[in-house]
């Protein structure tokens, strides 16, 4: 069995994002070459997230409109956790959305369901964060 691991690394300028990372999986597949397998993706902070959706900036923004309203980033005062910090909202918006995802390799391809692609969802950015691919197969 073969096995890869990779830490994928991101610095968002902004609060909040939604990045496809798909070509960046499929190159990290690429690389393992596994043709047979599974691939783990899955952020490495609690502030962020890997989810599986359609890539239609229409529904971006329904997510974040959503979002906002389950955890509303403001006020700050309104989060316990929010005393010598202020991203309570992005540890909820980050539980809603998910730590990882797992995808199926058939044939060395990512075997996707219709208009499925892979996204890094930020929700305190600023700073440098990272996922991690873990891939394994034959
Ligand atoms: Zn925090």
């Amino acid at each position: 069995m073969k096995s890869y691991r990779k830490e994928l690394w991101f610095n968002i300028p902004r609060r909040r994002a939604f990045v496809n990372i798909t070509p960046r999986v499929e190159e990290c597949l690429r690389e393992s070459g596994v043709r047979e397998g599974l691939v783990l993706v899955n952020a490495m902070h609690i502030t962020a997230s890997v989810f599986i959706n359609d890539d239609e900036s229409g529904l971006h923004g329904d997510f974040e409109e959503w979002l906002e309203k389950l955890a509303p980033e403001k006020p700050y005062s309104r989060y316990r956790h929010n005393t010598f910090e202020d991203n309570a909202d992005a540890h909820l918006k980050r539980s809603i959305m998910g730590r990882e995802v797992v995808v199926a390799v058939t044939d060395g391809k990512l075997d996707f369901g219709p208009w499925e692609q892979i996204f890094y969802g930020e929700f305190d950015g600023r700073r440098r964060k990272r996922v991690l691919v873990k891939i394994i197969g034959e």
